[in-house]
């Protein structure tokens, strides 16, 4: 069994970044700069901004976070998204989500400039990404991606069951799966809450992506000899021995799903800090991006 080490990975990309920004520097080219809009004191947001912010200062990458207080009214927040996207110091945008009931999230979210919509969600993104043309893929996906790329995971042909279906994770893992291109050529199929069998499917997979947010959901029995699993839940459980007063969790069962893999992500250290790795390949190419 081989650990898809996605924090030494994410490492790595990183340091290459650092790089290209001092070159960037160096010829007095624009350096990227992330904007990160956080609206309220949610403890997990905080924590997840802090994390991208922290990423850019790290490798020189402009950042700039400007917080809103839970009571930002929906034409302050757009505001700051226009004021965001003609700013052209700026290249990349994100918004932290979920953002407080009385905004209309999804308005914010596709107000923000495609080519600065580094966390891919625009439905221009989405759209791109389906039909395979150049744009920001959503940064969970992406950085999947990147890690089956560098550990070589074969993929072509393979079944890979996508367990979720949500917009950011669940969805564009299952399209990016069956694209024609590596890592991709899979025969995907897409389960959800509603879905009959799930063991029995699983049992027939190569690869699984459980993204669905259930701790350890996924279990030995579920899995078959040989398979691939990427973790991407993250579920904060209570743990008194905790400083932080919880734990995190990923929706596979690691010690019962780990003997029977030929790869697995651990959590933490695999898919999480690849998020973070692949938001900063998008905010690093978002000036390439001219629509
Ligand atoms: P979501 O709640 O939006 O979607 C969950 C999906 O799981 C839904 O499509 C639902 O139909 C499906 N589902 C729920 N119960 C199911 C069941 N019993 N059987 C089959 N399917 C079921 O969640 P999301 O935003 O996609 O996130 C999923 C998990 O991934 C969460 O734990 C989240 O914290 C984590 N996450 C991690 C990262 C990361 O960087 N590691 C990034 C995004 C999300």
């Amino acid at each position: 069994m081989v650990l898809l080490d996605g924090k030494k990975l994410s490492e790595e990309i990183q340091a290459e970044l650092a790089q290209k920004v001092s070159h960037l520097k160096s010829e007095g080219k624009k350096i990227p700069h992330l904007a990160a809009v956080l609206v309220g004191n949610d403890g997990a947001s905080e924590t997840y901004v802090a994390s991208k912010v922290k990423a850019c200062e790290r490798i020189g990458f402009g950042s700039t976070l400007i917080r809103k207080e839970s009571s930002v009214t929906h034409a302050e927040l757009m505001t700051v998204v226009q004021q965001l996207n003609s700013d052209e110091n700026i290249t990349g945008i994100l918004v932290q989500l979920p953002l407080p009931k009385h905004i209309d999230e999804e308005k914010v979210t596709y107000a923000i400039s495609p080519s600065k919509d580094v966390d891919g969600f625009h439905p221009v993104n989405v759209g791109r990404m389906v039909k395979g043309l150049p744009c920001h893929l959503p940064a969970t996906p992406y950085g999947i991606l990147m890690l089956l790329e560098k550990y070589q995971v074969q993929t072509e042909g393979k079944h890979c069951v996508v367990i979720g279906r949500s917009d950011i994770v669940g969805k564009p893992m299952s399209i990016l799966m069956s694209r024609n291109a590596y890592p991709g050529n899979c025969t995907v199929t897409t389960c959800h809450s509603k879905t009959k069998n799930l063991k029995e499917i699983c049992l027939s997979a190569d690869i699984i992506v459980a993204a669905l947010g259930r701790p350890e959901f996924v279990t030995g029995d579920m899995v078959k000899e040989g398979s691939v699993v990427i973790d991407v839940g993250i579920t904060r459980v209570p743990d008194a021995t905790k400083k932080s007063g919880f734990k995190l969790k990923g929706d596979v069962h690691f010690e019962s799903v780990a003997p029977k893999c030929s790869f697995i992500t651990p959590v933490p250290g695999g898919v999480g800090p690849m998020t973070i790795a692949a938001l900063l390949m998008n905010t690093m190419n978002a000036s390439a991006l001219d629509y």
